[in-house]
């Protein structure tokens, strides 16, 4: 079997010698959805700026495709990684068109770059609004002109720090679903971070409970809600008709 996309081994951060995440392994396949959940400052947004690239680990191996990205005498930076973020302020360029704001990290020639920026805003169903100003567009179709952006690059793995929570939930389900549905078209590996069990339950292919700092328990949606590994999990699903 090929090496999955992304692959944690016992990766730990401190901040001021103090450990904030410890001992994270996990594995996810291309056009997988792995979501961090878990309550707020357990350790899910370090452990996503450490994939990043934008914190280095204290201890541990993050490879993509095999290839060490961070170990004790290796750290790629965040560009040479192949890896797109999305948080949650989807701040586009204001100087900049739509257009030219999902061409933003393309390298190829401006034709190649054309093709690619045509082909995401029809797969945005933002067709003919590339010369527009992005604040001429409403909020959810700002955040599918960031999810362009994003995508533009054909990042190998997708990380996505709690995005939908900003949108109000008349937009959020559609967003959400389309967002998804697009990473798992392109064969991208997400890892999506959230503290509602709602949303991991419904995204998930694998959720990664965390708490303190650490990872709790692994598995598919199903099985962690019908067999929480302990108390504290049973209770943080137990709000989930
Ligand atoms: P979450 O995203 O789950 O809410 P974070 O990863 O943001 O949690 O934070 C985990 C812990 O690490 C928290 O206790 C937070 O205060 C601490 N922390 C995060 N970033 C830093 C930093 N740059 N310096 C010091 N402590 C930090
Ligand atoms: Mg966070």
């Amino acid at each position: 079997m090929s090496a999955p996309r992304l692959q944690m081994e016992h990766v730990c951060c401190h901040f001021e010698g103090r450990e904030v995440v410890c001992g994270i392994d996990l594995t996810v396949r291309a056009g997988e959805v792995l979501c961090l959940l878990g309550p707020s400052g357990c350790g899910k947004s370090t452990t996503l700026r450490m994939i990043a690239g934008i914190e280095r680990p204290s201890r541990g191996i993050i490879r993509a495709d095999g290839e060490v990205l961070s170990d004790a005498t290796t750290h790629l930076p965040p560009e040479a990684r192949g890896i797109g973020l999305i948080f949650q302020d989807f701040a586009l360029f204001p100087h900049l068109s739509v257009a030219q704001n999902i061409a933003f990290g393309l390298r190829g020639t401006a034709a190649q770059n054309r093709a690619r920026v045509d082909e995401l805003l029809e797969r945005v169903d933002l067709q003919g609004y590339g010369d527009t100003a992005p604040h001429m567009l409403s909020g959810g179709e700002q955040q599918r002109v960031a999810l362009a952006r994003a995508l533009a690059p054909r990042p190998r793995i997708m990380l996505m720090d709690e995005p939908f929570s900003g949108l109000d939930n008349r937009l959020r389900d559609g967003i959400r679903d389309e967002t998804l549905a697009l990473l798992k078209e392109e064969g991208t590996a997400v890892v999506l971070v959230t503290h509602e069990p709602e949303e991991a339950m419904r995204m998930a292919d694998q959720i990664a409970l965390m708490r303190d700092g650490g990872v709790v328990q692994t598995g598919a949606p199903y099985n962690i809600y019908t067999s929480p590994c302990d108390k504290d999990a049973a209770a943080f699903f137990s709000d989930i008709n």
